[in-house]
């Protein structure tokens, strides 16, 4: 008795501290990659990456044009994504160029966030002229959103605008929105809203449709990229007003889906990563870019360019993103909730 009392008073106490002490550095240790960069502040919640520049259309305003053929190999392309998953990515967007010109790539990048990693959502967007029920057969449970770009019902304003010229735009748009529905992935539309499109009424098409949610872009300028005739596009013809953008948002904005985004909540609220995997900041001003997070990891990387986390959240780049929920989802085909909480 008098050794258990010894025990309990000399040795219990500093041994509970030690067995404390373990289970929160198991805890941490555990659980560090996944709970540590959620807590951070500045983790890079939701990334937008451009594997590629190559584009099969040629639209007149477009701001990541086909300066570079560069592709990273499929290797180094998984690694800058596992560093971006440790940092604290949730959401994944590819973009491009177009990615479907790459589809084998492109289903080996959606395999490995979904399996390896576990990222939350992955989306790309695309201009739908390149992807083929096969290929969302396939793959399609490895993705959560798919973003087609549309500008237009009218075939001569999509060829006005460079979006391909055989005129068939709307029906292919049609048919990815029934794979989308088929293969469980949830469907979105993307518009920039630009001098050949400000005037028209997209409202039954658009509700024929039912995307989850509608984008509609204001066309904007991107200095190095589209801003004057030495680039590989010059958008300044493509601009509109004020008021005209107003006028296309008034006609459209009691659609449940619609989400507009102006000029101003665009610049520096998107984390942009090229094809090198550099960092870009398209904010004010000519485009700058980090180095690569291959060569000096996420952290310093982000610190190299300028993001606008509360424009982010301003315009509500995180919401409702993965493919689990499609029946709760409101879209212009029905209501319902549209957006979490921040
Ligand atoms: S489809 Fe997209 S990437 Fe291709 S030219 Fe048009 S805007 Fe640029």
């Amino acid at each position: 008795m008098v050794f258990l009392g010894i025990l309990t008073n000399a040795a219990i106490i500093p041994i509970f501290i030690v067995l404390v002490a373990a289970y929160i550095l198991y805890g941490y240790v555990a659980t560090g990659q996944q709970s540590k960069p959620k807590n951070d502040p500045n983790a890079p919640v939701s990334v937008n990456y451009f594997p590629s520049r190559k584009c099969n259309y040629t639209c007149g305003f477009c701001f990541h044009t086909d300066t570079s053929s560069f592709v990273l190999s499929i290797d180094e392309a998984k690694h800058g994504l596992r560093l971006l998953k440790e940092a604290g990515m949730r959401k994944l967007n590819i973009a491009g160029g177009e990615p479907f010109l790459y589809p084998l790539f492109l289903a080996m990048l959606l395999r490995y966030c979904k399996e390896d990693l576990g990222v939350e959502s992955v989306s790309i967007v695309s201009n739908g002229s390149k992807i083929r029920e096969k290929w969302m057969k396939q793959h399609g449970q490895y993705l959560d959103i798919l973003a087609i770009s549309c500008d237009s019902f009218n075939p001569e304003t999509n060829k006005k605008i460079g979006r391909g010229d055989d005129g068939l735009n709307v029906v292919r748009l049609f048919q990815i929105a029934e794979w989308c529905k088929k293969y469980g992935v949830k469907f979105k539309l993307n518009t920039v809203v630009n001098a050949h499109n400000w005037d028209e009424n997209m409202v039954s098409e658009i509700e024929k449709l039912a995307p989850f949610r509608w984008k509609v872009f204001q066309c904007l300028i991107v200095a190095g990229e589209n801003d004057d005739e030495t680039r590989k596009r010059d958008a300044r013809d493509f601009l509109v007003t004020d008021e005209q953008w107003r006028t296309f948002c008034d006609r459209h904005k009691h659609l449940p889906c619609y989400v507009p985004e102006d000029n101003n909540s665009m610049a520096s609220s998107y984390l942009l990563l090229d094809e090198y995997m550099c960092f870009l900041d398209k904010g004010e001003g000519m485009m700058t870019k980090s180095e690569s997070i291959l060569n000096v990891g996420v952290k310093k990387a982000m610190e190299q360019i300028v993001w606008d986390k509360k424009s982010f959240a301003d315009r509500g780049g995180i919401y409702d993103w993965t493919r689990l929920d499609q029946t709760q989802q409101g879209s212009c085909g029905g209501g319902g909730k549209k957006e979490l909480e921040w």
